[in-house]
């Protein structure tokens, strides 16, 4: 079978699906939904409670009132059922006028918003006509409607002939696993709630199991390299604390040591360096890369942003010997600059480079390379850290995250890598006064903004993903600038930043609130991960039980990066939010938090949305279901040990299937 068999499948939408990953059926039948609708059990209007995600059955009781504001449509009915009155609104879908017609009876499913006693249903979905049930939502495709999506997954379910089950059937047996075929259609077409929980969690412990085999192989393939044995004598290191601007933390000196130990063997160091954002992650990639030069071997350090590179190299001028000779290469330079900066770098000229993805393009030689380095790893693709692997052969890699990940999950994630923390702040930060806002207080909160705005300080106000596409986030940032730059803040200079703006359209604003232009910049979470605007000392979050406690500590970081106090407010309407939240009020160190959301949160949402993506964001919300994990861990030992070995050689040839690309960055075939 063919894609192009499917109906209303043409060239340009063979192109969208392609750039969501999809080119064969079987990719189609893997694209599996990020959620389901609920039409199987309806709440009466009366009982719901803001915020709340519900589905509602109603009767549309007035004819459908279209205006336009903004450059949007607005649909607008009042609907009712036996208990209370609504209004429904849904935004650029003129076409749904011709279904709300007066007397029709809908099965919706709708965000909540309850404010003085009115009740609106925000962007509702409408049951399909041919019934309810659990109706799967999809990851967006540019282009593609989910109704598409749905028929053409349903025609290659029927046709496809069900692909083989890559875990041997003593597995599937000993742990109740739903066969694969089974579990595929379900996930598409669940039956009820149950048999989607167990859908589910086959394929989970299949991704899991698999994944956990690779890293397996990953580590054992390691063994056999080489890489030069760099040694850094205590004298060393303490003549490099000497010259270091500041006292290093106990967490700095320990990671270092952990960092020059592995360096001091002849066999590649592969290890992770988490810690969050301003515990002083630099200076220890710095005292690993002093080591480095001073063996006569080169070192990279690979940032995911311009502004990023820029940055480390002045703060590595900062703590490096004279030894040092920092060179920069970033997309931003001209050709003949780039070509200078080769030349620099195949003759060890350079012998530490700083840059952005371009340090991994194909002209880049190094002369020796002993070290790389990868700040902020979670921002690069998969594709871009298998080419730095690439490059890396024979040398020393150091990754570094400042997402704090909970150890289990890390274990999955990186089981692959040693891991060092640091868990200690730099002394003499005050921390971020965190509030939770309840909705009689929301007014107060942009009070409080002017006074600091007063004080000649800047404020961020974050607004909330609205889930189902990124045209509604714009529109929901868009909203959010219009009304506070037109009510609480009229007068102040407001900017807007959301990651639908071209490139240089979101530097101009960024730049603009860097030099303090802007006053208030309202934004979506785009606000660039390490940037740093010190005289910033207001995070405001809009609506924030929407976001991950991890996210929301991130965005925090933010601010109280200067001398002034600073705040951070979460605005929350509903009482058990509120609580959730209070965590962040108490709590400022990230790994805490980290825990503490992986216990509270449901599965799929641990690293918020979806910009972490690709296949490590998937790993990451299958590995945080710690059970399920301890389960795949006992099964891989089993398996592993006797008696298993048909079994065992079975697992290993689908996992390197499965993670082809990444285990022959490495060198594993
Ligand atoms: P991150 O871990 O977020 O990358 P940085 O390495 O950028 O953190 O460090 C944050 C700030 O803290 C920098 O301005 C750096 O100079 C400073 N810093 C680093 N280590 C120390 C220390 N031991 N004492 C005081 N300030 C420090
Ligand atoms: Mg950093």
């Amino acid at each position: 079978m063919e894609l192009t068999e499917l109906p209303g499948l043409g060239p340009k939408r063979m192109l969208q699906l392609e750039q969501a990953g999809i080119t064969t059926p079987e990719d189609l039948v893997l694209f599996f939904p990020r959620k389901y609708l609920d039409f199987t059990s309806p709440v009466p209007l009366a009982q719901l409670t803001d915020g709340q995600e519900a589905c509602v059955q109603v009767r549309v009781v007035s004819a459908p009132w279209e205006m336009r504001k903004g450059g949007r449509h607005i649909l607008r009915v009042t609907v009712e059922d036996a208990s209370a009155r609504a209004s429904a609104v849904w935004f650029n879908q003129p076409y749904l006028k011709a279904r709300l017609l007066s007397g029709q009876w809908l099965l919706l499913s709708a965000r909540v918003r309850k404010q003085r006693g009115q009740l609106q249903l925000t962007s509702p979905i409408i049951a399909q006509d041919e019934g309810g049930g659990l109706q799967p939502v999809y990851p967006t495709i540019e282009g593609i409607p989910g109704r598409l999506l749905r028929q053409w997954v349903t025609v290659v379910l029927d046709k496809l002939p069900p692909a083989e089950d890559p875990l041997p059937a003593r597995i599937i047996g000993r742990s109740s696993l739903m066969p694969r075929a089974k579990a595929i259609r379900t996930l598409h077409q669940p039956e009820n709630a149950q048999a989607l929980a167990a859908a589910r969690r086959r394929m989970a412990f299949e991704e899991l199991l698999l994944f956990q085999v690779a890293v397996r192989s990953l580590k054992a393939g390691r063994q056999g390299k080489v890489a030069p044995a760099i040694a850094f004598d205590a004298d060393k290191r303490k003549a490099f604390w000497r010259a270091f601007p500041f006292e290093p933390t106990g967490a700095q000196q320990r990671a270092a040591s952990e960092i020059l130990e592995d360096m001091a063997k002849a066999q590649p160091m592969a290890r992770l360096l988490q810690g969050d954002v301003g515990s002083g992650k630099t200076a220890v990639a710095a005292i690993a890369m002093e080591a480095c030069i001073q063996a006569g071997y080169q070192a990279a350090l690979m940032a995911p942003t311009e502004i990023l590179a820029n940055q480390h190299v002045r703060s590595l001028q900062g703590m490096m010997g004279p030894q040092a000779r920092i060179g920069l290469l970033t997309s931003a330079l001209t050709a003949s600059e780039k070509k200078q900066a080769y030349e620099c770098i195949k003759t060890g000229q350079w012998n530490v480079v700083v840059g952005t993805h371009a340090l991994i393009q194909q002209g880049v030689r190094f002369q020796r390379l002993g070290l790389v380095v990868a700040d902020e790893q979670h921002r690069f693709g998969v594709r871009q850290r298998q080419a730095l692997q690439d490059k890396s052969q024979g040398a020393h890699m150091l990754v570094m995250s400042a997402t704090p990940i909970p150890r289990s999950m890390a274990l999955v994630l990186y089981g692959d890598l040693q891991i060092s923390i640091l868990d200690e702040m730099p002394p003499g930060r005050t921390p971020v006064k965190t509030y939770v806002v309840p909705p009689h207080k929301h007014d107060g909160m942009y009070g409080f903004i002017k006074t600091q705005v007063a004080k000649d300080r800047q404020a961020y106000v974050v607004c909330p993903l609205v889930e189902e596409s990124d045209k509604l986030d714009v529109a929901s940032a868009e909203e959010v600038y219009e009304a506070i730059r037109t009510g609480p803040l009229r007068g102040l200079s407001v900017g807007l930043l959301h990651g639908r703006m071209s490139g240089a359209d979101k530097a101009a604003a960024m730049q603009n609130f860097a030099s303090g232009k802007t006053q208030v910049l309202v934004c979506t979470t785009v606000v660039e991960v390490g940037v740093n605007v010190p005289n910033a000392t207001v995070m405001a979050v809009e609506d924030a039980t929407r976001f991950g406690l991890a996210q929301l500590h991130q965005l925090r970081g933010r601010v109280g990066r200067g001398r002034h106090e600073s705040f951070c407010f979460l605005s929350c309407e509903t009482p058990e939010g509120s609580q959730r939240l209070q965590l962040l009020a108490r709590e400022q160190d990230g790994f805490k938090i980290a825990e503490a959301d992986l216990a509270m949160r449901g599965p799929g949402e641990f690293l918020g949305d979806r910009q972490s993506g690709l296949a490590d964001g998937q790993l990451a919300s299958l590995a945080q279901d710690v059970r399920l994990l301890e389960e795949t861990r006992r099964v891989l030992e089993r398996v592993s040990g006797g008696g298993w070995e048909e079994e065992y050689a079975l697992l290993q040839r689908a996992a390197r299937e499965r993670y082809r690309l990444r285990l022959e960055a490495a060198g594993i075939h």
